[in-house]
């Protein structure tokens, strides 16, 4: 199962927001099983949007996450390029309408915003690409999307990190089925990753695991993590490796 995902947004490309929500979005992915094989980041442009989705969805991933760009503003056009790419047109809906006025209600309520009524620049953000699934925004007024082309899940989500954590926690993981994906984290007391880089090999051609090494520099230890679908299989993994000299220790 392999998956992708895109960050939309020029402040990502100048530097000026590091791109936390990719790591993030790609943890979460990755505990599910899902191995994750591209991250782009693209920035506010329309056309560029769509041809990062093209080339993308020509790749055929089980899942896309593209996260960012679904404000109110001018230069939030992620929807558009979604819609764009997959050949589909942007249509008001009722319901997402319904949940951004109660939003913005709710914030007048509180003494947050000085009007509540819907503006052409709140109303934007009710346009999803042609039958989308909305997914709800618990904690903001962008609502996102769910689509399916083809064999990918298409999920379309804002920008903001809590935003965005809240509607992959809610919407999006229970979407994508419970199988679940274990990582042990390890230290290898050993001071040369290429003495290392042979075991690994062979590990990996024995059991049903992925490996990540991450040398610390020249030290005592090089960080190994060992991911599998059971404890079991990892478990047989690393006695098999501490059966060839390489000492662990947990982190
Ligand atoms: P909103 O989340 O406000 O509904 P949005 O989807 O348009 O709207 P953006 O305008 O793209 O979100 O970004 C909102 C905020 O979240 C900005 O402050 C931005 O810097 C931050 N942000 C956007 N993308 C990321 C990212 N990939 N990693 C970390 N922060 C991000």
């Amino acid at each position: 199962m392999f998956a992708e995902i895109i960050t939309v947004g020029d402040e990502l490309l100048t530097g000026n927001t590091v791109d936390s929500n990719s790591a993030f979005i790609a943890q979460k992915l990755t505990e599910r099983g899902y191995w994750v094989k591209r991250i782009t980041t693209v920035g506010d442009d329309v056309e560029d949007i769509k041809s990062v989705i093209r080339e993308s969805l020509s790749r055929k991933p089980e899942v896309l996450i593209i996260a960012g760009g679904l404000g109110p503003t001018h230069d939030d056009v992620t929807m558009l390029g979604v819609a764009k790419a997959l050949n589909l047109e942007l249509e008001l809906r009722e319901d997402a309408l319904k949940r951004i006025e109660e939003f913005y209600i709710e914030l007048y309520k509180k003494g947050l915003i000085d009007d509540p009524k819907l503006n052409e620049a709140r109303k934007k953000m009710a346009y999803l690409p042609t039958g989308a699934e909305m997914l709800n925004n618990s904690v903001g007024a962008a609502p996102g999307a769910f689509l399916i082309h083809e064999h990918t899940k298409i999920f379309v989500l804002p920008g903001m990190p809590r935003e965005m954590k809240a509607m992959l926690e809610n919407e999006v993981l229970p979407r994508l089925g419970k199988r679940t994906f274990l990582q042990k984290k390890l230290l290898a007391e050993i001071t040369d990753e290429s003495k290392l880089a042979p075991i690994l090999n062979e590990a990996l051609k024995k059991f049903n695991i992925k490996i990540h090494s991450s040398p610390k520099g020249f030290g005592k230890y090089i960080g190994i993590i060992l991911f599998g679908e059971s404890e079991e299989e990892i478990e047989r993994a690393r006695k098999f490796m501490e059966e060839k000299g390489i000492k662990f220790e947990e982190v």
